[in-house]
């Protein structure tokens, strides 16, 4: 039983992570799914038997694995663009491989599972951000969330170009744009979180991809909730909360509840562990 408690966690992610392996590579017919979320499913699942047994870098251990996997041998030695702008591309082309199943798994569907836990633990941007000393905001929330769209249709705009405009050579284009637009993130997320004093504020008004993450995830099975009973309202899950999230509200409905990255601060600095997963 007190095995189960502790690695309870580990063992669905494996399962998760496995069957979805197991199903892409024999649908597909390909090795490379398998090997792909079985490594992802693997590191989530060191990550929390890491938790579980009180390490307290286990989230950055996996954003580590999984972002530096993704950023440097799918992205740059494999030249596959995991962009945004690499899933309109395969979705464009008609290949459902790639950028697309990775969308699907971790940014569209997925995310009625285990919400914006690919924000948390896996996103090679914030990856970088959450090396930054400010984890947390040091202002309220602007409202400055609609330049999200704007970069979202742009870079729905900048794959159709290509196409309508039959543009040769796109994968060449492809690859360029992800390791511009990659130095183009990392500079205005790093310049953004010293400027408002604030590690991810990149994430909550410039991502595009939060397009994708947060309707499905304001439905997500994985969410923290509070007991009430145990609440003593002291304040300390909203301050150490890096997304603003309005923590003792259990609603669907709670303020920036989509925001949620499931990083785990609340349940660590509640004085009284009202907060559980
Ligand atoms: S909001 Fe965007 S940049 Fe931030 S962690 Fe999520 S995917 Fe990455
Ligand atoms: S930190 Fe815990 S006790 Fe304090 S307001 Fe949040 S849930 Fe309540
Ligand atoms: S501190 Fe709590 S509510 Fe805020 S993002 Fe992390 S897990 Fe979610």
């Amino acid at each position: 039983m007190a095995f189960w408690k502790r690695y309870g966690g580990s063992l669905v992610m494996l399962a998760v992570f496995g069957s979805i392996a197991v199903g892409f590579w024999l649908a597909m017919d390909n090795l490379f799914y398998l090997l792909n979320f079985g490594y992802i499913g693997g590191s989530i699942a060191l990550g929390l038997a890491l938790y579980a047994n009180r390490y307290p870098h286990a989230r950055r251990v996996v954003q580590l694995l999984v972002g530096l996997y993704m950023l440097v041998y799918l992205g740059i030695f494999c030249q596959e663009n995991m962009q945004i702008e690499g899933f309109w591309y395969y979705l464009f082309s008609g290949v459902f491989e790639a950028a697309t199943i990775h969308y699907v798994v971790a940014k569209i569907a997925g995310p009625l599972l285990f919400g914006r836990g690919w924000c948390g633990y896996a996103c090679w941007t914030a990856m970088v951000l959450d090396l930054l000393p400010y984890k947390r905001p040091a202002a309220p929330r602007k409202n400055w969330g609609f330049v999200r769209y704007i970069v979202f249709a742009l870079s729905l705009l900048f794959v159709g170009a290509l196409f309508v405009l039959r543009i040769a050579d796109k994968e060449t284009i492809l690859f360029r744009s992800f390791l511009v637009g990659n130095a183009l993130y990392y500079a205005v997320g790093i310049g953004l979180a010293v400027a408002l004093g604030d590690n991810r504020a990149f994430c909550k008004y410039i991502c595009p991809v939060t397009v994708f993450l947060k309707p499905a995830s304001r439905y997500a099975l994985l969410r923290v909730r509070v007991d009430g009973e145990r609440c003593i309202s002291c304040g300390m899950c909203k301050k150490v909360c890096p997304m603003d999230v309005d923590v003792t509200d259990n609603s669907r409905d709670r303020l920036n509840g989509t925001e949620c990255i499931l990083c785990m601060e609340c349940v660590e600095h509640c004085p009284v562990k009202a907060i559980k997963l």
